[in-house]
């Protein structure tokens, strides 16, 4: 990334006080962009910049998105990238903890945009970007809920990206396998044999190592600039092969 990428541009980056967020955060932050993270957790080393801010409460999300604009004039980017987890299968989770884990996933990227959208209108170079994940595209086992979301993520992002298309507003989403994350290390904290268990991660990608975050948080980048003005509508899988790879032990060797 060029240093210069992100000069004079404002990002908003949800959930930016951790891990992806984060990663984020700081990368624009080094192509000279002004990065607030909105978060329900504001405190974040600077030149961070953090607000506290709920995206599952409209009152929260309405209040940060304000002070944005009042102390930096303008939000040229928006990332949306606060997320929550879920396991289980279908019947595991209640009725109440879908809404929940929809109202923080899926329901909390449109408060946010929708906050936004007047600042985007007024920006040269509007782009969002939301954190979708492989999740969103491949079944994976115990995650019905956290997928059901993230394939919403995929479908919001497409749709919105028509949406503003001709306003010059450009949507787009990243779709990250297992990332190493302080999310993914509560994880696998609570594994009964966290070793084990991240092996076990590890050999599930192509790559055979977990993604890291700033290997998200570049795709997220490169999204988000003015480089990619004719991108949208995109979400890049940063998933280490995950989707796309069937591969082999690596004991075996292939058919010739
Ligand atoms: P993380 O837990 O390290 O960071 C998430 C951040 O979001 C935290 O700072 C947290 O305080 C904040 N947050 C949570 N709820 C919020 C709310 N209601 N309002 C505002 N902020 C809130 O997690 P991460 O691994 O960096 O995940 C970031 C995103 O990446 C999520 O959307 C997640 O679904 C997605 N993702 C993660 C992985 C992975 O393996 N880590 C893989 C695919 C997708």
């Amino acid at each position: 990334m060029i240093d210069s990428t992100f000069g004079g541009l404002v990002a908003v980056v949800t959930g930016g006080s951790s891990g992806i967020g984060l990663g984020t955060a700081r990368m624009m932050i080094a192509g000279g962009a002004t990065v607030i993270s909105l978060d329900v957790d504001p405190d974040v080393d600077p030149p961070v910049i953090g607000i506290r801010c709920d995206v599952s409460d409209a009152a929260s999300v309405s209040a940060a998105i304000s002070e944005v604009g009042e102390r930096f004039g303008h939000i040229d980017i928006v990332v949306n990238n606060a997320g929550i987890g879920a396991a289980g299968a279908v019947d595991d989770n209640d009725e109440a903890e879908w809404v929940r884990v929809f109202d923080v996933n899926v329901v909390g990227m449109k408060r946010v945009t929708s906050a936004a959208l007047p600042f985007l209108r007024n920006s040269d170079h509007a782009a969002v970007v939301n954190t979708g994940s492989i999740a969103g595209w491949a079944g994976l086992p115990q995650r019905a809920l956290y997928s059901a979301t993230k394939g919403a993520v995929h479908a919001l992002t497409l749709a919105m990206a028509a949406d503003y298309a001709r306003e010059g507003i450009r949507v787009n989403a990243v779709a990250p396998g297992t990332a190493d994350t302080p999310w993914v290390g509560r994880l696998l904290d609570q594994a009964d044999d966290p070793i084990a268990e991240r092996e076990a991660l590890n050999a599930r990608q192509p790559i055979g190592r977990l993604v890291s975050s700033n290997e998200v948080a570049a795709a997220i980048c490169y999204l988000a600039s003015p480089a990619s003005a004719s991108t949208t509508g995109t979400i890049l899988g940063v998933d280490g092969g995950m989707l796309g790879l069937r591969t082999r032990p690596p004991q075996t060797a292939p058919l010739r």
